[in-house]
């Protein structure tokens, strides 16, 4: 997940592999696949993928939603805020709104994207 810039997809294959690829990559990859028809192997960065074993190309904003579901945390409806497994939401806090509204302009002025 450090290579993640706004115009970066990860390709998931079911075995859980990412390949991160800029955007362009991506869609010239699965556009030509949507196009095919079988399964066949394709080459990415050296490497050959079964394209019957891609599950798809996600946006960093899913994959990072996804990470944090796996790690038990939900997101609220409130404020769109990760909270913890057994972590209370408590986001009509307007301090604690305003802290996070921080954040989340700090993080998309920095990766060009809101964090879920
Ligand atoms: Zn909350």
């Amino acid at each position: 997940m450090n290579e993640l810039s706004k115009n970066s997809l990860a390709i998931v294959m079911r075995n859980g592999v990412e390949i991160w690829l800029e955007e362009e990559r991506v869609n010239t990859i699965m556009t030509a696949l949507a196009m095919g028809a079988g399964s066949k192997f394709i080459k990415i960065n050296g490497e050959f993928i079964n394209t019957a074993d891609i599950i798809g190309a996600f946006m960093p904003a899913t994959m990072e939603a996804n990470i944090r579901r796996k790690n038990g945390q939900w997101q609220c409806r409130i404020a769109g805020t990760w909270h913890d497994r057994k972590e209370k939401c408590d986001c009509r806090d307007p301090l604690k709104i305003t802290e996070q509204e921080k954040y989340r302009r700090t993080f998309y002025a920095e990766k060009g994207f809101y964090p879920l």
